[in-house]
């Protein structure tokens, strides 16, 4: 049985949550897949954060696969429509910048913020679109753009071939205290029902780290996986 480990918002703005977060898997062992936003919430271009990008370069060189992760992951400009609404009820605070685009504008978004990773020297192997949201056409469009995958909260679709790999996903979230016990309920609930899934996802946030209770699961949680998960590439799905 196989772990995908991967973390989710990386950028300048978010740097010490992400290292602290790299160091915690690297005690263990682990190069996870690291999802970056180019232009977070269109403030932290990444071209303004040599060092932060150098940093990434050693990351990927040291094996971490580099996805991209939208382009600025917030939903600015963009309004929601009644449907998208409902998609998204509980999910996020507005960061589900792929939420409400069809494939022609997604595939704009995903063709702008991968040519912006490969001039810094960043080669995205695939997509998750933030919050896992993102209609069909939107996960299609990374496909077409010759991205190796996309992924929602239950499947990873792999391209070109479409086919989707199911696979739970444990994660956390510490927006509100509320929030940060609740979830700390549904990463256990998920070891008691799915442990035995094939290839569960554990998906880190730096947002984890701003709750104690959820900030001192993430080890404990990985150790547990570990014991009976191996970690695995996206790029091993592929085989
Ligand atoms: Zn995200």
């Amino acid at each position: 049985m196989s772990l995908l480990v991967s973390i989710h918002d990386v950028t300048p703005a978010l740097a010490d949550g992400i290292m602290r977060l790299w160091a915690r898997c690297a005690a263990r062992g682990l190069t996870p897949a690291l999802l970056v936003v180019p232009e977070w919430h269109g403030e932290w271009p990444l071209e303004a954060h040599p060092a932060f990008v150098a940093w990434l370069r050693a990351r990927a060189a040291d094996g971490a696969e580099i996805v991209l992760h939208g382009e600025r992951h917030d939903e600015a400009g963009l309004p929601r429509r009644l449907s998208d609404q409902l998609r998204a009820w509980g999910r996020t605070a507005r960061e589900g910048e792929f939420l409400t685009l069809d494939g022609a504008a997604a595939g704009e978004r995903i063709a702008r913020g991968r040519g912006r990773l490969r001039a810094l020297g960043l080669e995205p192997v695939g997509f998750v679109p933030p919050a896992w949201l993102a209609r069909e056409d939107g996960h299609g469009a990374a496909g077409r753009a010759g991205l190796g995958f996309s992924e929602d909260e239950h499947a990873i679709r792999l391209f070109p071939s479409g086919r989707r790999v199911a696979s739970p996903v444990v994660r956390w979230s510490a927006r509100t205290p509320i929030r940060a016990w609740g979830s700390l309920a549904v990463a256990r609930a998920r070891w008691t029902l799915q442990r035995r899934a094939p290839l569960p996802r554990i998906a880190l946030h730096p947002g984890d780290l701003g709750h104690p209770a959820t900030a001192a699961a993430l080890g404990p949680t990985l150790d547990r996986w570990l014991a009976r998960h191996a970690p695995i590439s996206y790029a091993a799905l592929q085989g």
